[in-house]
This record gives C-alpha cells, sequence and structure tokens, in this order.
C-alpha cells in the first residue's frame, strides 16, 4: 500500500504497466477486426469479383496490417522495457496512444469493408469499432497521453543537454 501520501506516484508506476496491456488490447481488437474483414471480403462478390480484389479495398488491409504490426513493435518495447525495470513512462504512453489511436481507424475501415453490415449489432465489427473507441479513454485518454509524451520528452531534452 505504501505510506501515506505515496498513493498518487504509486497509481502513475502502475500506468507504466498497465498502458502497455491497453496497447495489447487495442492490437486483439484490431487483429480481430482486420481478420473478421478479410474473410468477408473474400467472399462478397460486388462488380463481378470478390470485394478483396478490389484495390481500395486492398489498401484498407494493407493500411490496417502495416498499422498492427508497428503498434505491436512499440507495445513490446513499452512491455519488455518495463519487466526490465528500466524507465517506460513515455514508451507506455506512446503504446497506449499509437495503438488504441490505430484500433479507431482500423475498425472503422473494416466496418466500412463489411458496409450495411459493418453497422448493425448482427455482425461483431460494430462491437469491435465501439470497443476500440473505449481503449482511446480510458487508462488515462489520448490528449493526456500526449501531455505526457510532451512533458517525456522536454523533460528528457534537458538532462540531455546538461
Ligand atoms: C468502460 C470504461 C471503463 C473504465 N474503467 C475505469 C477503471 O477501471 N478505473 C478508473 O479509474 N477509471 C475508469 N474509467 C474512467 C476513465 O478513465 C475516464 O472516463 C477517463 O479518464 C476520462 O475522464 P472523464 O470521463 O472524467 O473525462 P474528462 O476528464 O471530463 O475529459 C473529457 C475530455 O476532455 C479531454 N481533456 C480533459 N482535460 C484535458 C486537458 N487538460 N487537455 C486536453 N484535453 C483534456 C479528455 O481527454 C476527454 O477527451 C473507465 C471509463 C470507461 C468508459
Amino acid at each position: 500500500m505504501g505510506k501515506p501520501g505515496d498513493g498518487f506516484a504509486i497509481a502513475m508506476a502502475d500506468f507504466d504497466m498497465s498502458r502497455p496491456a491497453v496497447a495489447a488490447l487495442a492490437l486483439g481488437i484490431s487483429a480481430g477486426a482486420v481478420s473478421y474483414a478479410l474473410d468477408y471480403a473474400m467472399d462478397r462478390i460486388t462488380f463481378g469479383k470478390p470485394l478483396v480484389k478490389h484495390q481500395a479495398i486492398q489498401f484498407m488491409l494493407a493500411d490496417a496490417s502495416t498499422m498492427i504490426e508497428a503498434g505491436r513493435g512499440l507495445m513490446l518495447r513499452a512491455a519488455i522495457a518495463h519487466d526490465a525495470g528500466n524507465p517506460n513512462t513515455k514508451l507506455a504512453s506512446m503504446a497506449k496512444c499509437f495503438c488504441s489511436d490505430a484500433a479507431m481507424k482500423i475498425t472503422t475501415d473494416m466496418v466500412q469493408i463489411l458496409g450495411g453490415y459493418g453497422y448493425i449489432r448482427d455482425y461483431p465489427l460494430e462491437r469491435m469499432f465501439r470497443d476500440a473507441k473505449l481503449t482511446q479513454i480510458f487508462e488515462g485518454t489520448n490528449q493526456i497521453q500526449r501531455m505526457i509524451i510532451g512533458r517525456e520528452l522536454i523533460r528528457q531534452g534537458k538532462t540531455t543537454s546538461k
């Protein structure tokens, strides 16, 4: 529990562990959304060919997959730094912010691939889209993450110039 007066610092240190976990959650939602939309796009025929054969659809899937891989690298760096006992506050905020913003972009695009079916509750994309939004809000909103990253950049800049 710590001593009286230590609570805020303990709570803040906990975020260094939980924010990479939210990044992993966001990546899981994103990967699930891409997997579902890809399967759907293989089966759905428009203008004489499967949806996935249209370049505009492929580009959305390509961008989503690239963002997932980039986010995974960031999330793992933040988690590994924490496990090693190294300072990871900036990386943890970057991972949480990047992966959750990516999840929002990715689920928006995957809803688009399903068209009208993406919007209704009979299909899982609607839930994934809503869940992605939460990852931008809890464990500190992404506005707060950007404030933390900015503060850490200033702090590290000062340290470097000394
Ligand atoms: C499903 C769910 C589960 C949750 N689980 C937990 C939990 O387990 N534990 C817990 O403690 N909390 C939990 N929360 C609460 C969550 O952490 C807060 O909703 C979140 O921190 C935002 O706080 P707020 O809702 O009071 O919004 P506000 O603080 O009113 O902020 C509203 C908006 O203004 C922005 N904003 C506020 N201040 C600034 C500023 N200075 N500069 C720029 N932008 C700013 C915010 O980023 C946000 O976009 C949960 C929320 C949800 C929806």
